[in-house]
């Protein structure tokens, strides 16, 4: 008999978390009806400001090169997706792992890791500037609209998901959440999951668009073992598709071999290690969500491959220059001249260098910039610096 998804949402598992069991909020506040805590955190996230700029924002390409690109809307969604499939099947929360995917990226600044680099450049005799952090900070700190707290107030898992890796100098300035990097500790499963999900979803719409967008040939791409495998097999079985029926078969027949790998991979090792609750599967020696070893390898091959044939493209690494130029200008002037950022920006710049002098007054426009969609950046960098703006 074939295998038959179940229909029904199984119960959890004792590994899972589950919001009985949550550390709670920063400040707490009564439970919500009709919908669970991670749910509610779910929510808060997609109805922020931070949510909504994800689609203008990119990672690889930048927006306005074609529409059909993934943006860091489309692949949060992807990632959402891909976890909530694995979580359901392991029997993990899929609430929460649906609300750290959707979460996970918020940090970024225009332009993906072109714009990060340019922008922890700028920060160097700051503290420095890293995405993730970025991400909790955001939902933390930065989202400011809600009456008895600052942030969006989620909850200790999601937050905990959130933060993937960070340096240990940052990890003593998150308190609680970032114990784990100081104690070699293991997130929850449902952080695991998503963080794996994302190397997933990435690594093949990489593939995708950069097939789109014909910076990347499928000859080349053959070089890949995992793609080969499942280009080959789709062109004996089906030898008259045309070229984009090839290409999706072929990556979607890669991302299901992923998934199905990751799922019985780590079903494998939560048999062995048998943890009975989260604090157990978070003082593990290593995650226990992960690949096979041969899986492993093949993922490594992909990642190298993209590396060096895909993000060091000569079209990419143009554009990447430019991306870089834009973040770096447009954090000098602000820097140096904080009454051109916005009026109520401008007040935060001089309290905050009260506060905290020069590295407080590059920190709130590291957030403005960090902020900004690429349409907006570039927009931003156009009026400030292009004198025919002036006419
Ligand atoms: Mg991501």
């Amino acid at each position: 008999m074939p295998d038959r998804m179940p229909d029904a949402i199984p119960a959890l598992a004792v590994y899972a978390c589950t919001p009985a069991q949550s550390r709670g909020r920063r400040h707490p506040e009564a439970a919500p009806d009709g919908r669970s805590e991670y749910q509610r955190d779910r929510d808060r996230i997609v109805h922020s400001a931070a949510f909504r700029r994800l689609e203008y924002k990119t990672q690889v390409f930048v927006n306005h090169e074609g529409d059909l690109f993934r943006t860091r809307l489309t692949h949060s969604l992807e990632v959402a997706q891909i976890a909530r499939t694995i979580a359901r099947s392991l029997a993990l929360n899929e609430d929460l792992v649906e609300a750290i995917a959707l979460a996970h990226d918020l940090g970024h600044t225009p332009f993906g890791h072109a714009g990060q680099d340019a922008l922890n450049a700028c920060m160097r005799d700051f503290g420095g500037f890293e995405h993730n952090a970025q991400s909790l900070r955001v939902v933390d700190e930065l989202e400011d609209k809600y009456a008895e707290f600052r942030g969006l107030n989620l909850s200790y898992e999601t937050r905990e998901g959130i933060l993937k890796h960070c340096s240990e100098r940052r990890a003593r300035e998150f308190g609680d959440i970032g114990e784990r990097f100081l104690k070699r500790q293991q997130p929850g499963l449902e952080a695991q999951l998503a963080n794996v999900a994302d190397e997933i979803a990435y690594n093949n719409h990489d593939v995708d668009d950069g097939l789109r967008a014909r910076l990347l040939t499928i000859e080349a791409m053959r070089e890949v073992p995992l793609f080969a495998r499942h280009h080959d097999a789709v062109v004996a079985r089906y030898p008259d598709l045309t070229p984009k029926q090839l290409r999706h078969e072929t990556i979607r027949r890669m991302i299901n071999a992923q998934v199905g790998d990751l799922t019985e991979n780590s079903r494998r090792q939560l048999r062995a290690a048998a943890p009975q609750t989260v604090d157990e599967v978070r003082s593990q020696p290593q995650p226990l969500i992960g690949f096979s070893a041969a899986m492993q390898h093949d993922n490594l091959e992909l990642k190298r491959f993209l590396r060096e044939r895909l993000y060091q493209h000569h079209q990419v690494y143009r554009m990447t220059y430019k991306a870089k130029g834009v973040v770096r200008e447009l954090f000098d002037a602000l820097f140096a001249d904080p009454r051109l950022m916005p009026p109520e920006l401008f007040l935060q710049t001089q309290s905050a260098e009260a506060d905290q002098g020069e590295a407080g007054r590059a920190r709130v426009v590291a957030d403005y910039v960090a902020g900004m969609t690429d349409r907006y950046a570039i927009d931003e960098h156009e009026r400030l610096f292009d004198a025919r703006r002036l006419r």
